[in-house]
């Protein structure tokens, strides 16, 4: 995967060497010498990533760090720390600036590769996410500031960290640590509230398993692919440090841990996590929005038909059977008339949660318009489509309806129903059939649910 990567340095060879380094393995490379010059070339062009050496005159690179950090524009740049020296104290400054890594000169070739190619792909995925966010906020589906407000609501609360280590003692050490935090080793049961884990701490030198193999499973399931892993690795074991960060490890800690580098870390990964997570909260509510209809929450007209399809041409082909029901209130325009049009919204919402309670899970209740209202069941045939329809109708005229004002209102509902058949169905003549039922029931008195004939009995 190829990216820009800004190098900065105050010493002319040190930028030669690693353009050429970075080069020749296909980088795109722009160079600063000076801290306001980086900052100025980052808000410029948006490099992919910072290489930034640690001390330069004037602007040092904690101070660019700072910056780059604070501005939104540059906030989600990783940057990577460049020091002469591997001290405790350096590190621990650049984390607190914000940096995402370190690297320590000379730079070790291997170590910088994998370094930079992590944090490029961790910023490819929060690019798309940005950029579908600006793209729904555009639209006028996401609200720029929801994503700030689940963020604020969930800062000051304690991460959940898992620790997979059977090191007894270095496993109590680091839990003591982070106890900051709700920590939790593998082998430990969950606290009762069985929150998902922010982030993992996996060792490289488990007795018990294998930590690269832990890593790798978190990556390739869904529900733990973007689940901060930081990997605890010896400091002179340059190649397992390599390979968990190509197995997909966020970051990386030595051995023996460093209780304020450790707190630092883990605050990073979990804030970054939090980010995210509320990037992609943002996104998916945005999504559901489009397929939901917003005075009753069930699913939009647009849903079903997206949904009807496959069902439809699956069934058509000999797969599964499908049956829809369609469903009228009936004489709804007297509610309105009578009580008023929010009383007959009062009344569109009490059916739609009296029908949502009343289908299986793989159902889907849909309000098509107005007070009619469609319900997929995928799987089913049309008698017992019938039986649950006939369910349904029980449940709205068998209580009565209380709205805004506390009037008692009596409400009926007349449904029509229809199964899939044939090798010609389409989702129309299926709807059309159902409606028809449905026409039928009204005329013949409503308050009832007819079956189109066509529909086998069994
Ligand atoms: P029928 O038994 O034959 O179905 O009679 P009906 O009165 O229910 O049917 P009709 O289609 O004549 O009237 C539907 C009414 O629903 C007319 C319209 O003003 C009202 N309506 C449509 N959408 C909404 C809504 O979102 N809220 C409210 N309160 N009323 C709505
Ligand atoms: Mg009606
Ligand atoms: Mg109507």
């Amino acid at each position: 995967m190829s990216a820009r990567v800004l190098v900065v340095d105050d010493v002319e060879a040190n930028v030669r060497l690693l353009h050429a380094k970075l080069t020749a393995e296909y980088f795109d490379v722009l160079t600063a010498s000076r801290g306001e010059e980086a900052i100025h070339v980052a808000r410029r062009d948006k490099p992919d990533i910072v290489l930034l050496d640690v001390m330069m005159p004037g602007v040092d690179g904690f101070e660019v760090c700072r910056r780059l950090k604070a501005e939104r524009e540059t906030r989600d740049i990783p940057v990577i720390l460049v020091t002469a020296l591997d001290r405790r104290e350096h590190r621990l400054k650049g984390l607190e600036a914000g940096a995402e890594d370190f690297l320590t000169k000379p730079i070790d070739d291997v170590q910088l590769m994998a370094r930079v190619r992590n944090l490029v792909r961790l910023k490819v995925v929060t690019d798309e996410l940005r950029s579908r966010e600006a793209m729904g906020a555009r639209l006028g589906v996401i609200d720029i500031e929801r994503r700030a407000q689940i963020l604020s609501s969930r800062a000051a609360a304690p991460g959940v960290i898992l620790i997979v280590d059977d090191n007894e003692r270095q496993a109590a050490r680091m839990k003591t640590m982070l106890a900051v935090h709700a920590v939790r080793r593998f082998d430990e049961p969950a606290a009762n509230d069985n929150a998902p884990p922010d982030m993992m701490i996996v060792s490289l030198y488990s007795k018990g398993f294998d930590g690269f193999r832990v890593i790798a499973k978190m990556r390739s399931v869904e529900a733990t692919r973007h689940l901060p892993i930081l990997a605890v690795v010896d400091p002179d074991d340059r190649e397992r440090a390599v390979r968990a960060l190509e197995f997909g490890a966020h970051d990386i800690i030595h051995r023996p841990v460093d209780e304020e580098e450790l707190a630092a870390r883990a605050r990073a990964l979990i804030k970054r996590k939090r980010s995210m997570d509320a990037l992609r909260a943002v996104i998916d509510q945005s999504i559901e929005l489009a397929v939901t209809d917003q005075l009753t929450g069930l699913f939009n007209r647009r849903f079903l038909m997206g949904q009807l399809t496959p069902l439809v041409r699956r069934a058509a082909l000999g797969g599964s059977p499908i049956s829809l029901m369609t469903l009228d209130i009936d004489h709804f325009k007297k509610i309105n008339d009578a009580l008023g049009h929010d009383a007959g919204d009062d009344v569109l919402r009490e059916f739609s949660a009296r029908l949502a309670s009343n289908v299986r899970p793989i159902d889907f209740a849909c309000r098509m318009g107005g007070e009619e209202f469609c319900i997929v069941m995928p799987g089913i045939t049309g008698d017992s489509a019938c039986i649950a329809a006939e369910r349904i109708r029980r449940q709205v005229a068998g209580a009565p309806f209380i709205v805004g004002g506390g009037e008692m209102l009596d409400v009926t509902v007349s449904i029509g129903v229809a199964a899939s058949e044939g090798r010609d169905e389409t989702p129309d003549s299926l709807i059309k059939r159902a409606d028809e039922a449905l026409y039928e029931a009204k005329r013949s008195g409503r308050n009832r649910v007819i079956g189109r004939s066509g529909v086998r009995v069994a």
